[in-house]
């Protein structure tokens, strides 16, 4: 038998080695929590306390999830293929699947991400002759998805005006047009199966009799639902394992709530908190700076974090002029680290937000480099892949009105906005979906509404015995975006990612455990070798406790669910020794030998949305946290003063961040001169000139009459700022002025008192 319990340090090893009662392991980053958690599971499993079938283990992304699995397949002779390991979404698909019919939905149901939510409401809106101006799409979504994150449905949230009496209202429509269609968004994956499990006790207590042991990593964001799902699911006599750090906690605008990490301790009368406090992965400098920078935050549980690893090298602190010019020095950096012997897998670059990763893309591609970017956009939310997919979704489930819109003349087939108003009035009149009205269709419209259904079921009837793989390259034909797209001018790479799909599902339903022969349409109870996956237990039906996932569900219902709520990074890259780009939030629980932070800049990091919010700069100083804490030897931190953003030049001041790091740690790879100063030549950012010594361009400055975008000023009561625009002229001009912490401000230039610095 392998000794699990080797290698943890004393800690830790009380913590894997709890009695089956709830505990709550506080710990700062990089300290073991997941190594603990997954190792738990495997001690658990291995001294016989639990049996693989009774572990529910809960995950953030998917990709933790698999690893989790790959680490407990190294520890343990078991298949871990039908444990419940997964995120929240993934194990509520699950039990969805299984017991569609007391939630009340098809087997084949679908899962609308966020972009096919919002088409959704749009649709909603306009079938209603709803003003979208006064009701923004988006904002009815909040509104939808923060009452279905508090667990509340339309009748159950109490209107306090007329304007929000409508949005109530259009909350209930938007459901029961959900329920018309079989499709189902992510927050109500969560609530249906909490509303299935409340309802309907036999199965409440079979699964609560079935997972002893409940393990939550990630724990600090948690939302409400999700917490109180997971109760749900613990009962009376189950114990939950949270591993969490309320310094990392970086979901509140999503309705993460830290505050369940109080109520889960009191709730379950936690009598086991067990903090660890050393780090195992940064080395000195860096994990002295996360420390330094976090202890600004007021709202602290409190934990210490220290590490062996010695001092390491100093975190490296770039200013750059432009944005062009930071993504070269990044460049540069790595490069010479490569030459040194890194792999380009063990170096990310971080940033604040999706918008900054351009250039630096731009930059890595003109150099040569490989890299691979996480999260950008999904590989299945592309264009064209969402197209295909709407074909599928079509053949397993024909009532969904958003995939029936988007290809009923995708690629065109003379179907016009005419004839789709009059489908959608005859099926608003009988009630039923798009595809259900068409035989009410006449003429024109109808023979060439009703070619398109046979399509449909034509493609249906051809792949009933195929392969999913082969049923995606026959879809992919009969549909016509193969033809589509090879007449396009830069069809190219959509044909790539549309054959990059049939890879897709043939990795799937390989590491899935379908089998490569079994076909993509027939449902669970006809896979013949995976054995009855519903079992009847005390005269109610439930999962049998072994079976693997999918045998719940078809191949495909599998594979479209999958593309839902999979992150989808492009199959292509991946296993490549490339460069890993990614946003701050999606690095989050992952680590790197080497790390750049990128634009570190008021107004960007901490992002400006967060200064107006109460406790939003303490959520981006947590962001801060998490990413300084993905480093293991090398970090890299960088600013620029002009920065190309949304169509936008901006003139930057550095981040308040910077104040708040220890000077001992950090090493200043620019000349200090230019920390204090803040003259951004707008033109030298264009032509990406190196940094313009500051004294020469402040003489050049002070020749000038009047004031100038870009120059660097300072004013008694706000500090220094940089100025970003001047309307008007002569005794009325008025100036914009980013003083940073402070804010932009509006001055008056006859009036205000500035300094040039
Ligand atoms: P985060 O808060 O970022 O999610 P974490 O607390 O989950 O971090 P892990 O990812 O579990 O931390 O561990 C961080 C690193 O330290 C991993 O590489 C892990 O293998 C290593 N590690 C953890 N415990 C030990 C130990 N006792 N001995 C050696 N290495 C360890
Ligand atoms: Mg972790």
């Amino acid at each position: 038998m392998q000794n699990l319990l080797h290698n943890l340090n004393p800690e830790q090893l009380a913590a894997v080695t709890l009695p089956a009662q709830s505990a709550l392991i506080l710990a700062g980053a990089g300290s073991g929590k997941t190594r603990v958690l997954t190792t738990r599971i495997a001690w658990l499993i291995q001294t016989g306390q639990v049996s693989p079938g009774g572990v529910l283990a809960v995950t953030f992304t998917n990709k933790a999830a698999k690893e989790m699995m790959t680490r407990l397949s190294a520890m343990l002779p078991i298949n871990t293929r039908g444990m419940w390991i997964g995120t929240f979404h993934g194990l509520c698909n699950r039990l969805l699947r299984a017991h569609h019919r007391d939630a009340a939905l098809p087997q084949t149901f679908q899962i609308l991400d966020s972009q096919d939510q919002l088409s959704a409401i749009k649709r909603l809106l306009k079938a209603n002759n709803i003003d979208d101006e006064k009701y923004p799409p988006r904002n009815l979504m909040y509104f939808i998805n923060n009452a279905k994150d508090s667990g509340l449905r339309a009748h159950q949230i109490e209107a306090f005006d007329d304007y929000n009496r409508r949005m109530v209202e259009l909350y209930e429509l938007y459901d029961q047009q959900c329920q018309r269609e079989g499709v189902v968004d992510f927050a109500e994956l969560l609530l249906r199966t909490y509303e299935l499990l409340s309802r309907n006790q036999p199965l409440r207590e079979h699964y609560q009799n079935r997972f002893r042991h409940i393990l939550v990593d990630e724990f600090q964001d948690t939302n409400n639902l999700q917490y109180n799902w997971l109760k749900l699911m613990a009962g009376e006599h189950n114990a939950i394992f949270a591993v969490g750090d309320d310094d990392q906690s970086i979901y509140a605008f999503r309705g993460a709530n830290v505050g369940n990490m109080i109520a889960f301790e009191r709730e379950f009368k936690v009598e086991n908190l067990i903090k660890l406090e050393q780090n195992y992965r940064s080395h000195g400098h860096i994990l002295d700076t996360a420390n330094a920078l976090i202890s600004f935050n007021q709202n602290r549980l409190g934990k210490n974090l220290h590490t062996d690893a010695g001092h390491g090298e100093p975190v490296r602190i770039y200013e750059a002029t432009s944005d062009l010019q930071e993504a070269q020095w990044i460049i540069e950096e790595a490069k010479s680290l490569i030459a040194e012997g890194s792999m380009r897998n063990e170096i990310a670059i971080l940033y604040r937000s999706n918008a900054q990763s351009r250039v630096i893309e731009h930059a890595l591609f003109s150099a040569g480099i490989p890299y691979r970017v996480y999260g950008g956009q999904r590989f299945f939310e592309r264009a064209e892949i969402k197209h295909a997919i709407a074909y599928l979704q079509l053949m397993d489930n024909p009532h969904n009105d958003s995939a029936f819109l988007r290809v009923v003349n995708f690629p065109t087939r003379g179907i016009g906005a005419r004839s789709l108003e009059q489908l959608q009035d005859a099926a608003k009149q009988y009630g039923v979906s798009l595809y259900a009205a068409v035989p009410y269709i006449t003429g024109k419209a109808g023979t060439s509404l009703g070619a398109f259904v046979k399509l449909i079921e034509g493609a249906r009837f051809e792949t009933q015995n195929l392969p999913l793989p082969e049923m995606v390259q026959v879809v992919l034909d009969a549909s016509g975006l193969m033809t589509h797209y090879r007449n396009e001018k830069e069809g190219a790479d959509r044909i790539e990612n549309l054959e990059q799909l049939v890879s897709a599902a043939t990795l799937f339903v390989s590491e899935e455990g379908f089998g490569l022969d079994a076909p993509a349409l027939l449902g669970p109870q006809s896979q013949a070798s995976a054995g009855p996956a519903i079992v009847t237990e005390d005269g109610i039906e439930v999962i049998d406790a072994d079976a693997p996932l999918v045998t719940v569900m078809s191949p495909l219902s599998a594979f479209l669910a999958h593309a839902s709520l999979e992150a989808g990074d492009n199959q292509a890259q991946a296993g490549q020794d490339a460069l890993q780009l990614m946003t701050v939030h999606s690095a989050k629980g992952l680590e790197f030998d080497a790390v750049f932070i990128t634009g570190l800049e008021e107004g960007l990091f901490p992002h400006e949305n967060s200064q107006k919010e109460e406790g939003g700069v303490e959520e981006e100083r947590r962001l801060m946290y998490v990413a300084i804490t993905r480093a293991r030897r090398r970090l890299y931190i960088s600013f620029s003063q002009t920065r190309m953003l949304h169509g936008q030049t901006r003139y930057n001041m550095k981040s308040r961040f910077f104040d708040e790091m220890p000077e001992e740690s950090l090493k200043w790879l620019s000349p200090k001169v230019q920390q204090h100063h803040w003259f951004a030549n707008p033109k030298s950012a264009w032509d990406d000139a190196p940094a313009i010594d500051n004294r020469i361009a402040q003489s050049i400055g002070r020749k000038d009459v009047g004031w100038r975008i870009g120059e660097a000023v300072a004013h008694a009561k706000f500090g220094e700022g940089v100025i970003v625009n001047i309307e008007g002229s002569g005794g009325s001009a008025r100036a914009h002025i980013n003083f940073g912490r402070h804010g932009m401000k509006l001055l008056d230039l006859s009036v205000a008192k500035l300094d040039r610095i």
